[in-house]
């Protein structure tokens, strides 16, 4: 718990990763709970803020290797601000060819918001035996890491623009973000309107 000087009491810090991936994010909705302080990482930086959570949905199932988290948060100051997070808890052999062009960490070496050592799942491809080979050699297992996107939008529809997707050259919502953003609405009047304006192209 951290106090910020000049906001309200209690003001909760959090360092959003994926602690929420065990909740079913389809499961009923949370209500948003007071103000409190939040970070969320985009790309190499952080962004802070005073806020609440108003969706949070994963792609998690049960034995996912990789998946996508998105939240919407909606600050004090009213912006709304997106965060997805591409999760992996893979472990690879130095040597593995699936991430022959990729500098990765030492799993040993991580930040603190990424997956621990003990929750590392090992690729399917290199299959190394975490336990006993990070004994021999600390430096011979490497973790994938997340990627962090966060996008500040003044208003719904910004905020929804923001969370489409390019994918095979289509700009689209994914059912995701769709999602997140249907929760989100059911806590926020102005993005319920923006949801149910048609857009025009
Ligand atoms: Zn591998």
């Amino acid at each position: 718990m951290t106090k910020i000087p000049g906001t309200p009491p209690p003001a909760t810090l959090h360092l959003v990763r994926g602690e929420d991936a065990g909740v079913d994010a389809l499961g009923p909705d949370a209500v948003p709970g007071p103000m409190c302080r939040i970070k969320v990482r985009d790309g190499v930086r952080v962004v802070a803020f005073t806020g609440t959570q108003l969706g949070h949905i994963t792609s998690e199932r049960q034995g996912s290797l990789r998946w996508t988290e998105l939240s919407i948060y909606r600050t004090q100051s009213n912006l709304f601000v997106a965060h997805r997070v591409g999760v992996s808890c893979v472990a690879h052999r130095v040597d593995c060819a699936v991430v022959k062009d990729k500098i990765l960490p030492s799993i040993v070496d991580m930040r603190s918001d990424e997956f621990a050592v003990e929750d590392r799942q090992p690729c399917q491809v290199c299959r190394p035996d975490i336990a006993a080979e990070l004994d021999e050699d600390p430096d011979s297992i490497r973790g994938e890491t997340d990627r962090h996107w966060a996008g500040i939008c003044n208003d719904g529809v910004s905020l929804i623009n923001a969370l489409h997707t390019m994918r095979h050259g289509v700009r689209s919502l994914s059912g995701l973000a769709s999602a997140v953003l249907s929760q989100a609405s059911e806590h926020d009047a102005q993005l319920s309107d923006a949801l149910n304006t048609e857009l025009e192209v």
